[in-house]
């Protein structure tokens, strides 16, 4: 007998079944009770949390032989209901747009397809996978069919980029929102599976699955297959970890438990241990920050949100480590760990993100960079402060500090410059009269959504980079890596960011210089044989020769 898979074998047979998705099954039994069904849905979400099994139980529900009419509670085992879980039926469907996704596929199994009554039930029930994978062509022809259905068809268009699918088909589609599922919930379902195999199991190992698969049903009975497959006894955290090779929960203890008592040689230690494991940074670097949530929900707010399934050990665990810290520096930490994160896309040196991150979120270098808050508050207040407008033109300015300015290389205020009261866009536009390096960083954000908005490619390298410097006309743009820097500044790329930085200033002529980011503070202290950090300067020094790019990026900034 062929295997089947866990998801498969366990699909939710009814709406109540379907875990995390109440929202949803509310809605469809709402309107399959009161005959108001839709010709076209789009289910929106995630990959594995329960789309295509959602359309399924639809199809069941318009077309279960136990009832007269569409049913909320379709039977489950008339002959309808039987082919459509075993997907025999006729009027059922599916296509896999990913791999189907010509005018073709599209013409042969749904348009001509769908002019012809039902062959043995009540609705034809189309469900296409990953809809915005089909092609410009293919979409068109679709369109003609959703404008004007047939009235015993049924679409589901299933898709994970829903921004992907042309608005021509989502205007015409009643669009259904899926969520990631809550850890909760993907140990629950865990738990039903394990239990109806009959394979004992211990809490902890089930909540690590669930961690692991990031809100996919699917995923979480994936990597439990996995761990199936690796051990014939019972389900235990040591077997999942062998098994999936997640970084282990001792391992984030150890790396905790050294941050914790400022050790730099520890720390690095500890995060040589995690990837000698076999895990990759970024999985280090994500499974650190769930730890530190988890640390800072169970500790400060006196939570367990979505910690539930996690063993009361652990919990208490995770409470005792949190009194080593404040919860400011737990804060500081996560936003160090996001940013390096982010910085990650951007690098093959994974390792060098990964040992720069742990240093930051020590103790000692938090508190260093709390030192220096009160300067970054203050030029943050000035960048917020009202710099433009008619009334702040007269009013005393607040500036952040911008040394690199020349008092004759701003720009008197010019005419064509005042807003046009009548023009829509008078209010959402800043208006320009000075320009210094505050008003770059306050409009530089709208730029940049400009540019992403213009260009899909943009994203994967615009978000990081600050503006740093004015010379004349010349903003200086940093960026976290010379990856990112090089890409914004091809000249196709460069002219589109000047042109829209020059239509947020409304005003003529700036032009933009990228440069990769100078290293952090707490990177640039390390030559400073005055001030060794907490673990003394010969270990710094040793830092340093592993840190070599912040050096070089160092130089580079000069
Ligand atoms: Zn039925």
């Amino acid at each position: 007998m062929a295997y089947i898979s866990l998801y498969r074998k366990y699909r939710s047979q009814s709406f109540s079944e379907l875990l995390g998705q109440e929202h949803i099954t509310r809605v469809l039994r709402n309107s399959i009770s009161a005959g108001r069904i839709a010709h076209a849905y789009l289910f929106c979400g995630p990959r594995g949390c329960g789309k295509t099994s959602t359309a399924r139980l639809l199809a069941r529900s318009l077309n279960c032989m136990a009832f007269d009419r569409p049913t909320p509670d379709p039977c489950g085992s008339c002959p309808s209901c039987i082919r459509i879980r075993d997907g025999n039926a006729m009027d059922v469907v599916e296509m896999d747009a990913a791999s189907e996704t010509g005018i073709d596929d599209v013409r042969e199994k749904i348009i001509e397809n769908a002019r012809y009554a039902p062959a043995e039930s009540r609705y034809k029930v189309y469900i296409i996978d990953e809809v915005h994978d089909l092609s410009q062509k293919a979409f068109d022809s679709l369109l003609k069919t959703i404008e004007e259905p047939p009235p015993h068809v049924v679409f589901v268009l299933a898709t994970t980029e829903a921004h992907k699918v042309p608005i021509t088909i989502r205007s015409r589609c009643q669009r259904l929102d899926f969520r990631r599922g809550a850890t909760g919930d993907l140990t629950a379902n865990l738990r039903r599976v394990l239990d109806a195999e009959g394979r004992p199991y211990e809490a902890e190992a089930l909540f690590l699955l669930s961690r692991a698969a990031e809100g996919s049903f699917r995923d979480s009975l994936s990597l439990l297959e996995q761990v199936m497959a690796f051990t014939d006894g019972p389900i235990t955290p040591d077997a999942v970890h062998q098994a999936i090779g997640a970084v282990t929960t001792e391992m984030l203890d150890t790396v905790v438990e050294a941050i914790g008592s400022d050790d730099l040689r520890a720390v690095l230690d500890a995060g040589d241990r995690v990837l000698a494991s076999g895990a990759d940074a970024r999985q280090v670097l994500t499974a650190l920050q769930n730890h530190l949530r988890d640390m800072l929900v169970v500790a400060f707010a006196g939570s367990v949100h979505g910690l539930e399934g996690a063993t009361e050990e652990r919990l208490e665990t995770l409470r005792r480590q949190a009194l080593r810290f404040t919860s400011d520096q737990l804060v500081a930490m996560l936003g160090a760990l996001a940013q390096a994160e982010r910085d990650i896309r951007f690098t093959n040196q994974h390792r060098l993100v990964l040992e720069r991150a742990l240093w930051q979120i020590m103790p000692s270098a938090i508190s260093r960079q709390a030192a220096e808050a009160p300067a970054a508050a203050q030029s943050r207040r000035a960048v917020t402060a009202p710099t433009g407008g008619v009334a702040a033109s007269h009013a005393p300015r607040i500036s952040a500090p911008s040394p690199t300015v020349e008092p004759k290389s701003v720009p008197a205020p010019v005419e064509q410059a005042q807003p046009e009261p009548s023009s829509a866009a008078a209010d959402s536009a800043p208006f320009a009269t000075e320009v210094d390096l505050a008003v770059l960083q306050r409009i530089w954000p709208r730029v940049r959504s400009r540019v992403l908005q213009r260009s899909r490619a943009a994203a994967a390298i615009f978000g990081s980079e600050e503006v740093t410097r004015l010379d004349g006309t010349t903003v200086t743009v940093a960026f976290p890596t010379e990856f990112a820097r090089s890409r914004a500044d091809r000249p196709q790329a460069r002219q589109m960011v000047e042109s829209l930085l020059c239509e947020e200033l409304r005003l003529p002529g700036y032009t933009v210089r990228y440069v990769v980011a100078q290293a952090s503070p707490t990177v640039q202290e390390v030559p400073d044989q005055d001030q060794p950090g907490p673990a003394g300067s010969a270990l710094l020094q040793q830092v340093l020769v592993e840190f070599p790019a912040a050096v070089v990026d160092d130089q580079d900034a000069q």
